[in-house]
């Protein structure tokens, strides 16, 4: 209902740029251009032991928050181009992956959404912004593949609101590697490297558990690969204290 509502305001108010809304195409050339072309080491805090290195384009905020959300949440599917852009720069910006040598292959791992979250946005965000990224880098010489290794095993509630500890404890072995995909992979014949793939990094525990349920497996983690980072918001020590150590890389 909510997709044949976003269609009909569409076709009655035109398309706007999510960004400054000036008519014409969802993301105008300027807005475009101000995206972030960069891969920043960032860290949650506190971390979860043994989360692979991560990396992100920037802040979860302004440009790049509603770039996110007006993909996932009104399926503004043209924005997968510019947001597979942004986590190609990311991929390709992580240290050791930035070669466009022919081993290890990079598996750009998306991090699932749940089955009854894709049915109620009629697409699975993350797996369309992997699938963009992973076709740039081809092109650019990267040896990269996307790999649909994880599903969701167990109903999970929602995370928002939670805190770390409870979102550890709720997420733990919620991701399983599917048979098919590793068999897929198995058949491929070839040393591989996996890159967790996910659209906003908070507290790291769903990027932990990604990692987790790949190693179980034997596909070794090599880094978190975000569109985009999470400050936390700490009453304390204000709105804006930085749960990440962010450096330019
Ligand atoms: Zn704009």
């Amino acid at each position: 209902m909510v997709a044949v509502l976003d269609a009909w305001l569409d076709l009655v108010h035109g398309s706007r740029c999510v960004g400054c809304s000036a008519p014409g195409r969802l993301l105008c050339r300027r807005c475009a251009s101000l995206l972030p072309r960069a891969a920043l080491s960032v860290r949650p805090t506190p971390c979860p032991d043994g989360l692979a290195p991560c990396w992100a384009a920037g802040e979860y905020a302004d440009l790049l928050r509603v770039l996110v959300l007006a993909h996932k949440e009104r399926r503004a599917f043209a924005l997968a181009r510019p947001l597979g852009h942004v986590l190609a720069q990311v991929v390709h910006g992580i240290p050791g992956l930035d070669g466009a040598g022919s081993q290890p292959l990079r598996l750009l791992v998306p991090v699932p959404s749940r089955p009854a979250v894709v049915r109620g946005r009629g697409h699975d965000p993350m797996l369309r912004i992997t699938r963009a990224a992973a076709t740039e880098l081809r092109h650019a010489g990267c040896p990269v593949r996307v790999a649909r290794l994880l599903r969701q095993r167990l109903p999970m509630g929602d995370q928002s609101g939670l805190s770390h500890a409870e979102r550890a404890a709720n997420l733990h072995d919620s991701l399983a590697v599917a048979p098919g995909p590793l068999r897929a992979t198995a058949r491929l014949g070839r040393d591989v490297v996996a890159v967790v793939c996910d659209d906003v990094l908070t507290t790291g525990a769903t990027a932990r558990e990604a990692q987790r349920a790949l190693e179980d497996v034997g596909i070794p983690v090599a880094a978190v690969g975000c569109v985009a980072a999470t400050r936390k918001r700490n009453a304390r020590s204000g709105p804006s204290s930085l749960p990440f150590s962010t450096q330019a890389d």
